[in-house]
């Protein structure tokens, strides 16, 4: 017998679509022509402000790359609870939220288990339940981007059944705000999820942009995870730092399975550096937060752009008698980068980041020479 090892591949990973990479900022100026610092990146809700200027500082400076990283994060940890106002008991930092996401499904599922979706939303917690082996319930979105909570308890069989070893989903993934569209999930249906019989995973992960959190709420109930990240308000996407508050009983479980070594000292440094210098960070978010409220009332003067109101550091907006693609590309050949959506409940859509004030103005005026 020849032994293919393709064979024995996991059967649900075998069974996966092949990932379509981004394709990174250099290769994308280089097809467009244009130097990377000519090119307007609003597509991947970046922080157009970039770090703090003390971040590369202090990277410059840091004597120890050359030891491995504190597993624990103390130094951050004792810095996150002072931000988030939470013991570091209750948090774990992880490589981005996404790691966080992954961890958590890697605790508590196992191939076949439900989770539940609330599609148009991010795209790796269908990613990552595709690659645990879990099953996804889709429970779309209203057109307002609201999700109707009647339809996600009754996912769930009656009360009397709540116990069973199968038929129950494990986990409900919400975001607030929703990417892509900016929603916030309101109190109410919040606490609805939460008296169902799963973990809700809260992704926080643009709540700087918002003005509320429900972090605290992690003390009351014992079935809120809440994760957030240095990605967007701290501008740290490229160093990969993201943080999750959770219950004691939870968080107990996924010290045991966390890589020990995974967030880097350049991560760690970095995140902590940002929290020192959070008021500078946190006026560039305030900028941002500005920005978004003019951009918007923008984007009302172009008849075919129809934006949705938005608590994040981006805008979707539907477009109308034109086709979404032909105005990405169109933007693009003008050097300026938007994300483009075509999927169920998307079509036609096109979500812009907020970056600087210049940076909107150009893309403004890029919609007019359409
Ligand atoms: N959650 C949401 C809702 C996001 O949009 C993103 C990034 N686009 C993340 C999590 C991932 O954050 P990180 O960069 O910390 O992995």
């Amino acid at each position: 017998m020849i032994f293919a090892p393709d064979s024995i591949i996991r059967q649900n990973v075998a069974g996966l679509e092949p990932y379509t990479p981004i394709l990174p900022f250099e290769v994308l100026s280089e097809q467009l022509g244009r130097h990377p610092e000519e090119i307007i990146k609003l597509d991947a809700n970046e922080n157009p402000y970039g770090p703090s200027p003390l971040v590369a500082q202090a990277l410059a400076e840091a004597p120890y790359l050359h030891i491995y990283p504190d597993p624990e994060s103390r130094e951050l940890r004792a810095a996150l609870a002072s931000y988030t106002g939470l013991d570091a008991e209750y948090l774990l930092v992880g490589l981005g939220a996404d790691e966080l996401i992954d961890l958590t499904m890697r605790l508590f599922l196992e191939p076949g288990d439900l989770i539940i979706n609330c599609p148009p939303t991010f795209g790796m917690y269908s990613f990552d339940a595709a690659v645990n082996g879990a099953e996804v319930i889709n429970i779309r979105r209203r057109p307002d981007f609201s999700i109707p909570v009647d339809q996600v308890e009754a996912a769930f069989p009656h009360p009397a059944l709540w116990g069973a070893k199968s038929g129950v989903p494990k986990l409900i993934f919400v975001t607030s705000p929703n990417n892509p569209d900016g929603s916030w999930l309101e109190d109410d249906d919040l606490k609805r999820l939460l008296a169902l019989p799963a973990v809700v995973v809260l992704d926080e992960a643009y709540v700087e942009f918002s003005g509320g959190s429900r972090i605290q709420w992690m003390r009351e109930y014992s079935n809120l995870i809440v994760l957030r990240t240095f990605s967007k308000w701290a501008g740290l996407a490229g160093l990969r730092v993201g943080y999750g508050a959770f219950p004691l009983e939870i968080i107990e479980h996924l010290w045991k399975i966390k890589q020990p070594y995974n967030v880097p000292v350049a991560g760690q440094l970095a995140a902590q550096v940002s929290l020192a210098d959070r008021e500078r960070l946190l006026t560039n978010v305030a900028r941002i937060v500005d920005e978004r409220d003019k951009f918007y009332a923008v984007l009302h003067q172009f008849n075919w752009l129809e934006p949705y109101p938005s608590r994040a550091n981006f805008i979707l907006c539907k477009v109308k008698g034109r086709r979404a693609l032909e105005v990405k590309q169109n933007l693009a050949e003008q050097g300026v980068l938007v994300r483009y959506y075509n999927s169920p409940g998307l079509s036609d859509h096109l979500r812009f980041s907020i970056g600087t004030p210049d940076q909107m103005v150009r893309l403004a005026e890029a919609f007019g020479n359409i």
